[in-house]
């Protein structure tokens, strides 16, 4: 195992970049509290080092650490300097496979991040991309992590069964597309995975594989990764009962492009929200509708006509629509300094249509 950085490497390899989370978190009580835990501790190197004897024969590991943080305080800095690091070593025709292990806390931006700007590429390149991650520590006495990562390495380095190049990841066993992982239990050893459409990392399932498919086949191009500080500030808010206007309107003086709204059941929000919301608009504020729920879809004109302007988010999740409205919005700016008059809406609508795998 070597680092990436020295680019001596003459063979191919798995590239695996270490981003933090609690697979590299430290407890100093392991064995009596392996929940009271300083995530991102270890170094990758030292993560591949406890399963380098599990290691496939032949597979071949170069690491490179790109943060060790807690992903909960992941910035869009960092997804900048992941994507492009996916990017590159998408294109070096040595990296054969690529795993990213990372907090699970936001694994659900990155998912659909990773999915919106590199997933054709990694889909025409043949490659996987393999993010992965760990509920315990990794001294906790039954770490999940090692297994997890072994997981990862297996899925990005070994064919499996017409399983296409894309962004996926791997947890507790099963896999999925990446844009499909979602923490949705605050401890639970299966948390970033319950809920999702997923497939046994042994056993890959005929069905999924024809969503995975099918959501590939709908993905036609990826979209552009923004420079460190140009992503557009875009704001999540959560429609509640006793909601006020004003918690619209105070953006108005402010520089946000675009708010997300986090609707009550199909995505509906408190009608005291409504003529703020016309005027956010009218103010050049880019609107998204998606439910609190944390499952289903939003779709248009439901539970009531959209205002105008205001695209459904299908089935994203609130964190994974804010991505995809940055995304959308960088795009535009894009498209427009090529004199391209695509908006906002063009490139958001194309992330919403695609389909759920079920
Ligand atoms: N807070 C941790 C993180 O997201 C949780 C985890 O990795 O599971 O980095």
């Amino acid at each position: 195992m070597s680092s990436i950085e020295n680019h001596l490497e003459t063979s191919p390899y798995i590239l695996v970049l270490g981003m933090g989370g609690t697979i590299a978190g430290l407890a100093p009580h392991p064995t009596e509290k392996p929940m009271e835990y300083e995530a991102g501790q270890v170094e990758i190197t030292s993560l591949l080092a406890q399963i380098q004897s599990a290691v496939p024969e032949g597979v071949k590991l170069v690491s490179r650490q790109l943060a060790n943080i807690n992903s909960r305080n992941l910035t869009e800095a960092l997804l900048t300097q992941l994507g492009n690091a996916v990017q590159e070593s998408l294109a070096d025709a040595l990296v054969k496979g690529i795993v990213v292990t990372h907090g699970t806390d936001t694994i659900e931006e990155t998912g659909v991040f990773l999915q919106l700007t590199c997933g054709k590429n990694a889909q025409n390149l043949g490659k996987r991309v393999i993010l992965t991650g760990a509920m315990l520590p990794a001294n906790a006495p039954k770490a999940d992590g090692p297994s997890n990562l072994l997981d990862a390495i297996r899925w990005a380095s070994t064919p499996i069964d017409n399983c296409p190049g894309g962004i996926y990841a791997v947890m507790d066993g099963r896999g999925c597309l990446a844009m499909d992982l979602a923490k949705r239990h605050g401890s639970a050893l299966n948390a970033p995975i319950q809920g999702s459409p997923s497939s046994s990392v042994g056993l890959i399932n005929p069905s999924w594989l024809s969503g995975v498919k099918a959501v590939q086949a709908l993905w036609v191009e990826d979209l552009p990764i923004p420079k460190e500080n140009e992503w557009p500030w875009v704001e999540i808010l959560t429609s509640h009962a006793g909601a006020r206007a004003e918690t619209i309107t105070q953006w108005l003086s402010s520089k946000v492009k675009g708010l997300v709204l986090a609707g009550t059941g199909m995505g509906g929000f408190h009608d005291a929200w409504r003529d703020s919301l016309v005027a956010a608009v009218k103010h050049g504020i880019a609107l998204v509708r998606t439910t609190r729920t944390g499952a289903g879809e939003t779709v248009p004109n439901l539970p009531e006509k959209d205002i105008s302007g205001c695209l459904a988010s299908g089935s994203l999740s609130a964190p994974r629509a804010r991505i995809a409205l940055q995304l959308a919005l960088n795009a535009e700016k894009h498209a427009q300094a090529a004199g391209k008059s695509l908006t906002w809406q063009d490139f958001f609508a194309r992330i919403a249509v695609l389909p759920v795998i079920r």
